[in-house]
Order: C-alpha cells, then sequence, then structure tokens
C-alpha cells in the first residue's frame, strides 16, 4: 500500500477514550530505590515522591499540569490530533494502527503530549508535557506537531513555554517521519529565540534519545527532577559499543549539572515556586524594556517598533 502523505489526523470524536473504570487502585507502592513500602494516601500527599530515599516517580502529563499550574487556568489545545500511520507499518507481533488504538485507551489519551495555555502564579505560558505511558512518550508526528503548535502559541501571544519531557525517543513505527520532527521543534524554536522569548525546559524521568537530541536540550533554561535518567543513547548501549566503563551515573541528571548540560536540579516540591520565579524574573525584564521604549518616545528619540525584551 502506498504511504499516505498526511501524518496526522483529526480524531472522529472531540472525546479522548477514558480509562476503564474497573482499573485496580492500588492501596500502597513499592519504591525501586530503597525499597520502602509507601501507603497511597502518602505518596499523593508527598507528590509521588518516596518520603525515605526522594525517589521521584513518574507524574501523568495531566498529574503534572495539575501540580504546576493555577487551579483552572489550564485551556488544552489540539486535543483530538492523532497519528495517521503514514507508513502503514506493522511488524510480524504488530500492526501500529491497532496498537495506537489500544494505547489510546490505555493511557486515556490520544498521544504522548498534552499541550495548551495556562498560567503560573498568575503569570501566562504555553506549555507542552510529555506523558510517558503513551508508547514510552515516543515523538511521532503527532508529537511534534503539538509541540510546534505549542511554540507557535508562544510567539503569536508573546508568552514563555515550558516544555515538560519524558520520553524513550523518537517512534520507531513512524521512521523517518519521528525523525523529521527533531527539525521542525527545533525550526520552532529558534523563532521562539529570535523574538527573545524564554523557553524553559524541564526533563524528567527518563529524557532519552530524539527528544534529548532536540527540544528537550535547546531550553535557555534547563532543570531536571531529582535521579533523572538523561541521555541520547542508554549507559549500557555507549559500553557495549565504546568498549569502555562509563563513569558511574554517567547519565544521571546530577551528572550534567555537573558538566554544565543542565541548567538546575529541582525536587518536584518546590517545581512550581522555581518556575513562577523565572516566569516573574521574565515579565520584569520585559516591562522594563516598554517602560524604556515609553521614556524614548516621549523624549521624541527615534521611537522603537521592536518591543523584544532583549534590546533592553
Ligand atoms: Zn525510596
Amino acid at each position: 500500500m502506498e504511504p499516505t502523505t498526511e501524518l496526522f489526523k483529526v480524531s472522529g470524536t472531540s472525546r479522548e477514550v477514558r480509562q476503564p473504570r474497573s482499573a485496580p487502585k492500588n492501596i500502597a507502592v513499592k519504591c525501586p530505590e530503597c525499597k520502602e513500602i509507601i501507603f497511597e494516601r502518602e505518596y499523593k500527599k508527598n507528590l509521588k515522591v518516596c518520603p525515605k530515599c526522594h525517589y521521584h516517580f513518574r507524574l501523568r502529563a495531566r498529574e503534572r499540569i495539575e501540580l504546576l499550574t493555577d487551579p483552572g487556568s489550564f485551556v488544552e489545545l489540539a486535543r483530538d490530533l492523532v497519528s495517521s500511520d503514514p507508513l502503514r507499518f506493522a511488524s510480524e507481533s504488530q500492526v501500529y494502527a491497532e496498537k495506537v488504538v489500544q494505547e489510546r485507551q490505555k493511557a486515556g489519551m490520544n498521544d504522548a503530549v498534552i499541550i495548551g495555555h495556562a498560567t503560573i502564579e498568575g503569570e501566562p505560558l504555553a506549555l507542552g508535557v510529555m506523558d510517558f505511558q503513551f508508547i514510552g512518550g515516543s515523538m511521532g508526528s503527532v508529537v511534534g506537531e503539538k509541540l510546534t503548535r505549542a511554540i507557535e502559541l508562544a510567539i503569536e501571544q508573546h508568552i514563555p513555554l515550558l516544555i515538560v519531557s519524558a520520553s524513550g525517543g523518537a517512534r520507531m513505527q513512524e521512521g523517518l517521519y519521528s525523525l523529521m520532527q527533531m527539525a521542525k521543534t527545533s525550526a520552532a524554536l529558534a523563532k521562539l529565540s529570535e523574538l527573545g522569548l524564554p523557553y524553559f525546559s524541564l526533563l524528567t524521568n527518563p529524557t532519552t534519545g530524539g527528544v534529548t537530541a532536540s527540544f528537550s536540550m535547546l531550553g535557555d533554561v534547563i532543570l531536571a527532577e531529582p535521579g533523572g535518567l538523561i541521555c541520547f543513547a542508554g549507559p549500557r548501549v555507549i559500553e557495549q559499543f565504546m568498549h569502555e566503563k562509563l563513569p558511574e551515573g554517567a547519565a544521571s541528571a546530577e551528572f550534567l549539572v555537573e558538566h554544565g548540560m543542565v541548567d538546575l536540579i529541582t525536587p518536584r516540591a518546590t517545581l512550581r515556586q522555581t518556575l513562577a520565579q523565572l516566569l516573574h524574573f521574565h515579565r520584569k525584564a520585559t516591562s522594563q524594556c516598554i517602560v524604556r521604549e515609553r521614556i524614548l518616545t516621549i523624549h521624541g528619540e527615534q521611537v522603537l517598533n521592536n518591543r523584544s525584551f532583549i534590546a533592553a
């Protein structure tokens, strides 16, 4: 069959497939790091962080949005986009189109990212949050398109951008179309950067592959949650290829901070506060620029047409 030229489509219904109600509720979870048993109530109260060793469990995209944004401020965009399976991909064990439908049911979302706009402590921003639960947070054409729309929204509205990454990399079942998303998102971010609008990138466990090789590492400020695996290729793959042992924790967020690839490790409990602070700084810088622009007009000097705060 001929491959289609459409990479994504709008799903027939505007609603996402809901997760079955009968899903059993865990009353306790075991920390994979220190083996502590954490009861549901404490687990939730502690924002899914182990109280003993501070291991950060994965958050779903909607949980992350709820944690970071002002209550009721998030407006979701492009919720209906679904993959159109551009390669008509089928392996011996699976037909991709069928897998996507199953995953949509299992994860309760249409693809591996949620985008929209919201406020954090009253500061507006465009937002893209990835969800590892949907095919390992893999980046196919829908993820690339939605993130690009989030970037374009930031450009249009002249607001900062936040992308929260959680990904195993490019989506193999969409082959080259997946890899193209690296260039597409990076090109959109370059436009954002030209306008002097800030991009905050938050890396969560894990952020790997094509996502690390594109938008995740292009942030003006790159934050990471403690203990996260952040790399292009995993340490085991590198060791097999190089025939050399890597230093302890070579792909950890902490290692990347020490080596200048990440700016700051931010524990989940202070994440919202840190982001709010960054957004406040940005607004102050921008308003100072506008003030300067007005003064120049009042004094009859050449009027600045460009509102870019870089000029300040
Ligand atoms: Zn623990």
